[in-house]
């Protein structure tokens, strides 16, 4: 549908918003929401970069896979959300978000298991950094991991550690298998039960304020 788009230039254009995209049916939409220049837009009048964040509904068939996307700006609206939706879709919150599951996905990796190894990150985040505001996103397997097991290891960029700049950080897969055993034997403890409020399975919901739970 169309959407305005205000600029601070006092302009206001409008895109074309999708509200339901199809990654087998449109497998280009992958590339752009991972490189980021998915619904990005220029203004026509002085050029600047717009991102803005529109609900989304991303269907994956091949896979199995159901999101919405919910914008960050509408994320405590989500969590007052009285109403649950009654079939399999998964929520993701933000743009960035949504890139990070699909990655997840696409490497067949098990989503609640890649968020509570951000939870680990996140802790010792805190212990090196407590004064920052700390992000960890899920980018892909290490090209070893793609030619034999051997030092396989799953990247994650961690933003806010050091100022204007992303950091990296490699988790060895072997470690990867280990909570991924544990949460085949074990998905009902505290921990993974930690990471899911309603349909919407992310670390973030490890950093709510108790009263939203
Ligand atoms: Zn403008």
């Amino acid at each position: 549908m169309k959407r305005k788009i205000p600029c601070l230039c006092d302009n206001t254009f409008t895109a074309e918003i999708p509200e339901e995209i199809d990654l087998d049916r449109d497998s280009s939409y992958l590339g752009e929401i991972e490189n980021g220049s998915f619904m990005s837009f220029s203004c026509p009048n002085c050029g600047k970069l717009h991102k803005p964040e529109f609900p989304l509904v991303v269907t994956w068939p091949s896979k199995g896979l159901r999101l919405e996307l919910i914008p960050e700006q509408d994320r405590m609206g989500f969590y007052r959300r009285k109403k649950e939706k009654g079939d399999n879709t998964e929520a993701v919150i933000g743009y960035i978000e949504l890139a990070d599951r699909l990655a997840v996905i696409r490497d067949g990796l098990e989503p609640a298991v890649i968020e509570s190894l951000k939870y680990y990150l996140y802790l010792k985040a805190a212990e090196t950094s407590p004064e920052n505001e700390i992000n960890i996103w899920y980018h892909g397997r290490t090209a070893a991991a793609a030619q034999d097991g051997e030092g396989a290891a799953l990247e994650f960029h961690i933003q806010g550690l050091k100022e204007n700049s992303m950091a990296l950080t490699h988790i060895p897969f072997s470690l990867y298998e280990k909570t991924a055993g544990d949460y085949a034997k074990h998905p009902r403890a505290e921990l993974f039960i930690s990471l899911r409020h309603k349909n919407y399975l992310s670390v973030q919901n490890m950093m709510l304020p108790g009263n939203l739970k």
